[in-house]
């Protein structure tokens, strides 16, 4: 008997998303810089528009080739003599892991950035920049998910898991919520947590160019590019040379990666933004 009920999945991140909304004006983690309600127009058109083309592009794309694969018995997981659950384990591992490289490559890459920096231009970061993101980069990133889904062989049911793993740590980490220290760093020996994934979002160069894991923290130290001790009150958010009130408009966010580039590291005035140096701590301690 078939039901016409709601899914589950779906159901509780949106249960997530408005949890980590109230705990996040609570008790924020950071001061905001601009008032809410324009910011979250534009994020929530520009997450409307990319959600219609994940839903068209990505998600057919990655489940096809996911059921494909499985039925040929293709992909590295189909040659590993594994038992089943390994295989899923095994499967959601991969599927963040090549998920750590292709947010490293969309960062290394000069045409990937002119997209990616559309969601880094949010001057303040919050629950409602998680899926803020140009739709030319979801578009792209089908290719992405087909060579992802198909060389790794991940079922269609890991796959499932795995997306919605990805959906919640994205609102977790993009949230402005203060945890207890303690806490953080104690999730974070596991999880990508908030003062984490806010460092990636500093108008420094160096601090935006590290912590590009999504669900397991640990890839970012495994490869060396864990960056945590950084106080959040000396993080400022934003991509400097975009920080201009005009520079976070719909249009302009559309437009952006099609437009002659401005010296992302600087700010408008022609200053780069650095950070003094302070005393040296380890980059994998997690501070206030
Ligand atoms: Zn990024």
């Amino acid at each position: 008997m078939s039901l016409n009920l709601p899914q589950p999945g779906p159901l509780a991140l949106v249960a997530l998303f408005l949890v980590l909304l109230g705990l996040e004006t609570l008790r924020p983690l950071r001061q905001r810089k601009r008032p809410r309600g324009r910011r979250w127009a534009i994020n929530f058109s520009l997450t409307g528009l990319a959600f219609v083309c994940g839903m068209l592009t990505v998600r057919p794309v990655a489940l096809g080739i996911s059921a494909w694969v499985e039925n040929r018995g293709l992909g590295l997981l189909a040659a590993l003599p594994l038992p089943f659950w390994a295989k899923i384990i095994g499967g959601f591992l991969l599927m963040d892991l090549t998920f750590y490289y292709w947010h490293r490559l969309n960062h290394s890459r000069p045409l990937l950035w002119r997209f990616h920096n559309v969601h880094h231009v949010d001057p303040d970061l919050d629950v409602t920049t998680s899926f803020r993101f140009h739709f030319g980069e979801v578009l792209y990133s089908t290719l992405f998910r087909l060579v992802q889904v198909g060389a790794t062989g991940v079922s269609p049911f890991t796959y499932l898991a795995y997306e919605l793993a990805f959906n919640a740590a994205t609102m977790f980490q993009h949230s402005n919520t203060h945890l207890p220290l303690p806490w953080e760093r104690a999730l974070n020996l596991l999880l990508v947590t908030p003062r984490m994934h806010g460092i990636h979002h500093s108008v420094v160069g160096s601090e935006t160019n590290s912590n590009y894991s999504v669900v397991f923290s640990f890839w970012d130290r495994l490869n060396r590019s864990i960056r945590l001790n950084i106080p959040q009150a000396h993080v400022i958010i934003g991509v400097p040379g975009y920080s201009l009130p005009r520079d976070n408009h719909f249009f302009a966010l559309l437009r952006l990666p099609f437009w002659p580039q401005r010296p992302y590291w600087r700010w408008p005035s022609g200053r780069p933004a650095l950070r003094k140096p302070g005393e040296v701590t380890d980059r994998s301690f997690i501070l206030e």
